[in-house]
């Protein structure tokens, strides 16, 4: 068995003005589809191949001699996750329930944003934003570096936002609080 790169969830056109086409030709048809063909490579043969990318992840978390797979199933992950992140016509209020929780768990969605979006200007060199949520049902805004995935700490994903450059570089240079303002008002998929 091997992994097939998802298909986006909409055409590479549809997040503009806020992401280019181009931006998605490259990130969704280059770097994540080679994190996909990486990961079969490195998976093909052995007992790995046939679990769930879920399960490699959870199986290679933490262990060095597989950090290479680990690295390559997580960024699998991670971009599957993130293109579900967003929709044309995104932003918006929260579904009811979401908004709920988030306003009791930072006060406020205005308070969310806030932190989200610190959480993706601090961290530092590649990785992700995330809003999860922890065994007892509260949200947070963690960060984590690289291919690092809330999976492997026992944290359900509810949104993401990748903040490696090859995300924005193309349409926002280095102007990552511009790219992660956008995300929260114009395409996060509550
Ligand atoms: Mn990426």
């Amino acid at each position: 068995m091997s992994f097939t790169p998802s298909e986006l969830p909409y055409a590479k056109a549809a997040l503009e003005p806020y992401i280019s086409a181009r931006t998605l030709e490259f990130h969704h048809g280059k770097h994540y589809k080679t994190y996909v063909d990486n990961l079969n490579k490195l998976v093909s043969g052995s007992q790995l191949a046939d679990m769930t990318l879920e399960e490699i992840i959870k199986h290679c978390a933490g262990k060095q001699e597989l950090s290479a797979i680990f690295n390559n199933a997580a960024q699998a992950w991670n971009h599957e996750f993130f293109w579900q992140s967003m929709r044309p016509n995104g932003g918006g209020e929260p579904t009811p329930k979401l908004k709920q929780k988030i306003e009791r768990d930072f006060k406020s969605l205005a308070k969310f944003k806030e932190e989200f979006k610190a959480a993706a200007l601090s961290q530092f060199g590649s990785g992700w934003a995330w809003l999860v949520e922890d065994e007892s049902g509260i949200l947070k805004v963690i960060k984590t570096s690289n291919a690092d995935t809330p999976l492997a700490h026992g944290l359900k994903a509810i949104i993401t936002l990748d903040v490696w450059e090859h995300a924005y570089y193309l349409d926002y240079q280095n102007r990552r609080g511009d790219f992660a303002d956008a995300f929260l008002e114009h395409l996060v998929n509550w």
